[in-house]
């Protein structure tokens, strides 16, 4: 690994400094950068430590839940605000990773980390993510946990997250902070398609860092569910993944929100499948027509056809689920 230099930082103004300047990486769990460091993905002159900002917090607000960056993704499954609003979010996280490492991951790094296309990680093969125009080593080669919408001919890889797919199902928006100042931007508008540019994940400015999240309030808690399917039951990234939410006015679906993981470059919310199901009945057949219609679109590769038929019926089981119908 090359040599770097080290810095805490003591104020926000000092990582916007820092960054300012290429060659600058923030750090703060470092459970994702230091794997690429050792990979030899990356090789950054400096990192930044923002471990020792007051940025931990997670606290009500007039319309919501503010999750500061730097809130580990252990505390805020086990928040009680959060058990108690968004217990959907406490499902994602709960289900991503090891314990050990939602201990050390922060709410802003898991935003952050990139895909585990083994392609991306092993520096002898080709990949437009980790180095533009040399091609895709995913394209013809072993594509099982690749994706089946959204992707490019350039890149066909997943985003590996379980919270960033709840957050982005929950109508979250993502808080930044610029040397311009502070700005708001959509959940769902947070992470990228690769199309001509996989080598970027997400919209935030090379001058910007990721502050918290807000999340706003819903009708949601009741009737949610984080459905996770995977090659083995602990530490090991989603196949599917499943984040259904209902606001139900007895038996019939009030409002939707459904947002699946491990099938895009991003989490991959389902608008039209949503809008379907609003006014219809909690009935296996309204789930079944909302997955027909969420599949819309999908195109497998080589080795990942199984997902055309495990996403839907992941769809359904999630909405089962979350309706308390199972
Ligand atoms: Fe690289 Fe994307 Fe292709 Fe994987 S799918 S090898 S990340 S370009």
């Amino acid at each position: 690994m090359k040599q770097f230099q080290y810095q805490r930082a003591s104020t926000q103004q000092s990582v916007l400094d820092a960054i300012s300047k290429p060659g600058t990486k923030i750090i703060a769990g470092g459970t994702n950068l230091v794997d690429h460091m050792k990979h030899g993905i990356i090789a950054p002159d400096k990192l930044i430590d923002i471990t020792h900002l007051p940025l931990k917090g997670i606290t009500p607000t007039k319309t919501g839940i503010h999750l500061g960056t730097l809130a580990l993704n252990s505390v805020v499954s086990e928040d009680p605000l959060v058990l108690q609003k968004q217990p959907l979010l406490s499902m994602a996280l709960k289900a991503g990773a090891s314990q050990q490492l939602r201990n050390m991951a922060t709410v802003g790094g898991n935003m952050m980390q990139r895909t585990r296309c083994t392609y991306f990680y092993d520096t002898t093969m080709p990949c437009n993510k980790r180095e533009p125009g040399t091609g895709c080593g995913a394209m013809e080669g072993y594509n099982r946990m690749h994706a089946i919408f959204g992707a490019s001919a350039q890149c066909i890889a997943v985003h590996p997250s379980d919270m960033c797919v709840a957050l982005a199902a929950l109508d979250a928006s993502v808080v930044v902070v610029g040397k311009k100042g502070q700005r708001h931007i959509p959940f769902t508008e947070f992470h990228r398609l690769p199309d001509d540019h996989p080598e970027l994940d997400n919209h935030l400015g090379k001058d910007e860092m990721i502050i918290g999240v807000d999340i706003p309030d819903n009708n949601f808690a009741k009737n949610s569910y984080y459905l996770k399917v995977r090659d083995r039951q602990s530490y090991a990234f989603a196949l599917v993944s499943v984040a259904a939410a209902l606001e139900l006015s007895g038996t019939t679906i009030k409002k939707a929100r459904l947002a699946m993981g491990g099938v895009a470059h991003k989490p991959w919310r389902l608008f039209e499948a949503e809008k379907f199901m609003e006014g219809k009945p909690v009935a296996e057949d309204t789930f079944k027509q909302a997955a027909q219609i969420a599949m819309q679109g999908a195109k497998a590769y080589e080795n990942n056809a199984f997902k055309l038929k495990l996403a839907p019926a992941s769809i359904v089981e999630a909405l089962k689920h979350a309706a308390g119908i199972v």
